[in-house]
């Protein structure tokens, strides 16, 4: 008998729907090459979830993403939203997700496509065989410290945020850098602002004394500030970066354009029991509807969850393989495109198609199933 594997699908907003639906028809496709029964459950979040509910995220959406193996995030936010109070926005849906089903880890692979080359805005030397892994803390750090205010003094006001690691919080990021580190390349950079931060000294320490148990593993400390340099300058150096929350939020941007589009990147946030794959990118309003999204990112975020939730790495492989053989088959969507005249400039669901094509060789050209 067939296993059977539930995934909570929550599409959200703007180019969303559009991505989740492509990159959910590759994982039905993979599922059955390896006699796995998919079940879908589509639940409403962000401002989709605002307009039907008067909520971003409710209890019932929570409780799905809970039972099922593995949730797969589309996008949520737009302008039509901004006027909500700040616990009411639609992002608000995704530091509830995170805190709730525990996600303190972030992972977003960034590698080059040899197809993809001259997308990028760097150099091809530079970007050439970069592959690395950045893991962010997802869950503490200064997104989620108290106090938290803006209030009134005596000559204005003053904005306070607070930053808070730990070394529980950082021994368990470490563990799972050095897990990710130990099956590639072998090498951690743990990237903090000890000369200045307290709890960037308290987690130099940490990581230090919790590396020793991968001696296989090699660990070098890196600043902030450096690292934002040296991610252009020689990017090819890293193999798994682990920083904290808002260095990661800013790293793994400044990173994505090595790829060439911010359309290419997909990303894994894993807890203790839940996990949550997602494309890096937000909603696009300004394509929006217009089925001219990239869903490569959503796709490779189908692969992630095949890898670290699903137990189908050989469906990971399969999917990733089959990105790439797309890619060099010369299809594209507008934002990947450097030369039309000699490339196939296709819309998402083309894309998706064309995908596909390599996952099921008897789909005909154009159509997805
Ligand atoms: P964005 O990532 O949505 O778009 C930035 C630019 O990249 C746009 O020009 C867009 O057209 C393009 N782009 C993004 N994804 C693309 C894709 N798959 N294919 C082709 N082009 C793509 O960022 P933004 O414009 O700053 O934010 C728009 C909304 O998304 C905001 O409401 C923001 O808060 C939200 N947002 C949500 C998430 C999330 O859901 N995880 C992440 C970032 C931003």
């Amino acid at each position: 008998m067939s296993i059977t594997k539930e995934i909570a699908v929550l599409s959200g907003d703007g180019i969303g729907p559009e991505v989740t639906s492509v990159a959910v028809k590759i994982l039905q496709a993979v599922c059955e090459r390896h006699d796995y029964t998919l079940k879908t459950e589509n639940h409403e979040v962000g401002g989709a979830s605002i307009d039907r509910f008067g909520r971003p995220l409710t209890r019932e959406t929570l409780e799905a993403c809970k039972k099922a193996d593995a949730v797969l995030l589309g996008a949520v936010g737009g302008s039509q939203w901004d006027d909500q109070p700040k616990d009411k926005r639609p992002e608000a849906a995704l530091l509830g997700l995170r805190k709730e089903l525990g996600l303190y880890a972030n992972l977003r692979p960034i590698k080059t496509y040899e197809s993809l080359i001259h997308a990028s805005p760097l150099k091809e030397e530079i970007i050439r065989d970069v592959d690395i892994m950045i893991v962010r803390e997802l869950t503490g750090g200064i997104y989620f410290g108290r106090p938290r205010l803006i209030e009134k003094t005596d000559t204005g006001e003053r904005g306070v945020d607070t930053l808070i690691y730990t070394t529980e919080e950082v021994k368990r990021i470490v563990h799972t850098a050095f897990e990710t580190a130990a099956v590639r390349n072998r090498k951690v950079t743990s990237v903090d602002k000890a000369n200045v931060l307290d709890s960037s000294r308290l987690w130099r320490r940490t990581v230090t004394e919790s590396a020793k148990q991968w001696p296989e593993v090699t660990l070098e400390h890196m600043l902030v500030d450096n690292c934002a340099m040296q991610l252009v300058r020689y990017p090819s150096q890293f193999d798994v970066i682990v920083t904290g929350n808002m260095f990661g939020d800013i790293l793994s941007d400044e990173a994505s354009m090595i790829t060439g589009s911010i359309g290419m990147l997909p990303s894994a946030s894993l807890g203790e029991k839940h996990a949550m794959y997602e494309p890096v990118h937000g909603s696009a309003p300004d394509i929006a509807g217009e089925n001219k999204a990239n869903p490569l990112a959503t796709i490779a975020s189908v692969a992630l969850m095949c890898r670290y939730s699903l137990d189908m790495p050989e469906a990971a492989r399969e999917i990733e393989e089959a990105i790439e053989t797309t890619l060099k088959d010369g299809f594209r969507t507008g934002d990947i495109s450097t030369d039309p005249s000699r490339e196939y400039v296709v819309d998402t669901t083309e894309m998706g198609s064309a995908v596909l094509k390599h996952l099921n060789p008897n789909l005909q050209p154009g159509t997805l199933l």
